[in-house]
């Protein structure tokens, strides 16, 4: 229970407002968490309320810059079937970072923003990614040594939680992953 540091009362609830702001020329409405003392009706916020309202007018910004919001990076992680650590390895921006962009605490660079919009589309892009990467093992994914070596081979990977092979033939080397046998 929050208490009021003007008037030590206990007798405080929890309230809310929109307010609008103006980012970028544009104008847009956020609901804002504050608290209120109802014995000597002082507001003041929280440093959890504080944090929660930074996170709300920060997704209201990344709407504005056209960047994934935290649910879509958390949604997009979990497809690719990433701890956050591993994302952190794959990806960059740091150990915490994924812990950050999914709590709102930090918003994702435009260069990251791409980078994750191509890795869950494209998954000859994500198997490029995997291999800079050096996790592997996690993922039944055999890096491409040479090309010789996988020429008539057969390649399983993993993709969505779903396995499948890939048949390499001479003339697919150049982009195997364009020729999936599911
Ligand atoms: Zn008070």
């Amino acid at each position: 229970m929050n208490i009021c540091k003007k008037c030590s009362s206990n007798n405080v609830t929890q309230a809310n407002e929109i307010e609008n702001y103006k980012y970028k020329n544009s104008n847009y409405n956020v609901l804002i968490n504050y608290s209120l003392c109802n014995s000597c009706k002082r507001e003041f916020l929280t440093k959890k309320q504080i944090i929660a309202n930074e996170a709300i007018i920060r997704e209201a910004k990344k709407k504005i810059d056209g960047l994934l919001n935290s649910d879509e990076i958390y949604s997009i992680r979990k497809k690719l079937d990433l701890t956050q650590i591993d994302a952190s390895i794959i990806f960059g921006g740091g150990k915490n970072a994924f812990s950050k962009y999914e709590r709102s605490e930090v918003t994702q660079s435009i260069a990251m923003d791409k980078l994750l919009r191509l890795a869950s589309t494209d998954r000859y892009i994500f198997k490029k990614l995997l291999n800079l990467s050096k996790i592997n093992c996690k993922f039944n994914y055999t890096p491409i040594k040479s090309v010789n070596e996988i020429m008539y081979s057969k390649v399983s990977y993993k993709w969505e939680n779903t396995k499948f092979s890939i048949s390499t033939d001479s003339h697919e080397v150049k982009d195997p992953l364009l020729q999936l046998v599911a």
